[in-house]
């Protein structure tokens, strides 16, 4: 899963601002793909549809100027049409949907209206009529297909209604007697065929953008779930796909990834002296020290009550360990409770290639342990170099703690 960290916005927490991270939406199929997908197989399909149709006009003989020359310019503007949406993104295909809806029905439209005017004119001709009704229908669904949605539907219907009233105009004026057959294939095609053709496809547009809302409810749902409610941090469920895109990362462009377990000193004796309310503030501010801090490459994860665990990408030990020194001198000097400081400890591991994560953030964990022993308010870096030959030196012999920044003392925190 792909998580990036992105500021999106900011939330009130008793008066102190928190950084909201959101995890970026996991990349899955969405109904605008298809609509793509979709749009680029039909638009050359109407495109060769118009030149056909010309083509048969022509070869047929019609001495109407209309069906000669306008579909191959349609043909044209089809093609045209199709070449946009293959140059737009998919999140833009709407644009292209009501283009496709103004052309393709109008075209049918104007086909239909003239036809029922040339056959009031001058007599049935099943070059006209014959199978018109169908395309009247197809072109009503595209409404509805392409646009799901109320709008759409009453344009459907609309576009439906007009062809029935100018049918019912034309069956008015027209001088010429209709077979039977025709009358009865127009009843068939518009009043009982077109309007059960339309509910079926609304029902699957319905869908459609009901599955369209799943998945973005979901997505919500989703970053909800990886979000810690308090400080607007990752939670620590967004731990192992951060790690896998950062050994991707790390794999690729060959480039240190480190980790931070910070852990806030004596932090149920501020609870105790100042409620639980006041250390939910103090939370909430080291959070806001994190997120200011670090870099957007960085996750920056609340891994439960008063710890927190940073991973930086690009970033070998040593320069994790100044950073950390920076949070560390910035948590300190932060006035967050009244005649108390709020200090926090620090443990830093690297990467090793081939290293698991629990091992990788035991290591980090175990120098924050030793920060904590060393008296506290202090970055420790635990190194674990590779021997020589893995099979001689045992792994205690590895691990040295390294500490950095204030000097170590041993004497315990005075409020320890
Ligand atoms: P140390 O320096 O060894 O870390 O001491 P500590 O007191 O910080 O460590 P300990 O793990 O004993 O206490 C952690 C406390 O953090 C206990 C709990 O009351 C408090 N805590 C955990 N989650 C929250 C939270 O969401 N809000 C508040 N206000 N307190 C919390
Ligand atoms: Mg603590
Ligand atoms: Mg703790």
């Amino acid at each position: 899963m792909h998580i990036e960290s992105t500021l999106t916005g900011c939330k009130k927490f008793s008066g102190i601002r928190t950084i909201l991270l959101r995890p970026a939406p996991e990349i899955t199929f969405r109904p605008q793909q298809l609509e793509r997908a979709m749009l680029l197989v039909l638009l050359p399909l109407f495109s060769l549809a118009s030149v056909a149709m010309a083509l048969a006009d022509i070869l047929g003989g019609t001495d109407t100027w209309f069906e000669r020359y306008q579909l191959i310019p349609m043909a044209g503007v089809f093609l045209a049409v199709w070449g946009w949406c293959a140059w737009t993104r998919s999140a833009h295909v709407s644009r292209i949907r009501v283009a496709t809806l103004v052309l393709g029905p109008g075209i049918v439209m104007e086909r239909f209206l003239i036809g029922l005017w040339y056959t009031a004119q001058y007599g049935y001709s099943a070059q006209y009529l014959s199978s018109m009704s169908v395309w009247m229908i197809l072109a009503s669904c595209l409404f509805v297909f392409l646009n799901p949605g109320r709008g759409a539907f009453i344009a459907g219907f609309s576009y439906y209604v007009v062809a029935v009233v100018a049918f019912l105009v034309f069956l008015a004026v027209n001088e010429h007697p209709l077979r039977e057959e025709t009358v009865q294939e127009f009843l068939i095609s518009y009043v009982i065929g077109a309007p059960i053709f339309l509910a079926l496809v609304a029902g699957f547009a319905r869908l459609r953008s009901a599955y369209g809302s799943a998945l973005h409810k979901a997505d919500k749902f989703e970053s909800l779930a990886m979000q810690d409610a308090l400080t607007g941090l990752f939670n620590r469920r967004v731990f192992s796909s951060s790690m896998r895109r950062a050994r991707a990362r790390q794999a690729r462009r060959r480039t240190p990834v480190s980790m931070v377990i910070l852990d806030i000193d004596h932090f149920k004796s501020v609870n105790d002296s100042f409620g639980h309310r006041k250390g939910d503030e103090v939370l909430v501010k080291i959070a806001n020290i994190l997120t200011a801090t670090m870099r957007r490459t960085d996750d920056v994860i609340r891994w439960g009550g008063e710890e927190f665990a940073i991973l930086m990408e690009e970033t070998d030990a040593e320069s994790a360990g100044l950073v950390c020194e920076r949070l560390r001198q910035l948590i300190e000097n932060e006035n967050m409770l009244p005649g108390r400081k709020v200090t926090a400890s620090f443990g830093v591991a690297e990467l090793i290639a081939g290293e698991d994560d629990s091992s990788f953030f035991n290591r980090a964990d175990a120098a924050l342990y030793d920060a904590k022993d060393l008296g506290r308010n202090q970055v420790v870096i635990r190194k674990k170099r590779r021997p020589s030959n893995p099979l001689v030196k045992p792994i205690s012999d590895m691990i040295d703690s390294t500490n950095f920044g204030k000097p170590p003392t041993d004497k315990p925190d005075s409020q320890a």
